[in-house]
């Protein structure tokens, strides 16, 4: 008989193994793809143009501001109680900007809302992050 697999850690992965602080700076960091220019890397002052190489930063900043917005209304929703409402937010957010944060809030929602498989699944996708991060 095969020894048991063993699973990956949640460590980290839920609110209430989080210190409060961390929990706090996760919610309100910006996510680090924001802080420089994808093009030539230089510290982004929040400007649409690069201050270095100039290049347009426009679109890239109206998608972080849907990022954003999405973001916002899925906390409300998961503050009301409307998990599943909340998890197709939080899943429109990964699909225009992945942040660990916004993969454990996921794996929360489908938790609350009941869809366990999607929850394993994106709580394996979070602690692979965590771990390549
Ligand atoms: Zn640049």
């Amino acid at each position: 008989m095969d020894a048991p697999r063993r699973l990956p850690s949640t460590r980290g992965l839920f609110p209430a193994d989080v210190p409060d602080d961390r929990l706090a700076r996760q919610v309100d960091e910006e996510p680090p793809a924001r802080q420089q220019c994808p093009t030539c890397g230089a510290v982004r002052r929040g400007d649409a143009t690069c201050h270095r190489c100039k290049s347009d930063l426009g679109a890239l900043l109206d998608v972080e501001h849907r990022a954003d917005g999405l973001r916002r209304q899925a906390r409300s929703c998961y503050a009301h109680g409307w998990y599943r409402r909340a998890a197709e937010l939080a899943a429109a957010v990964l699909s225009l900007e992945a942040t660990p944060a916004d993969r454990r809030f996921l794996t929360c929602a489908c938790l609350m809302s009941g869809d366990y498989p999607r929850a394993w699944r994106e709580g394996l996708r979070a602690v692979a992050d965590e771990r390549l991060s």
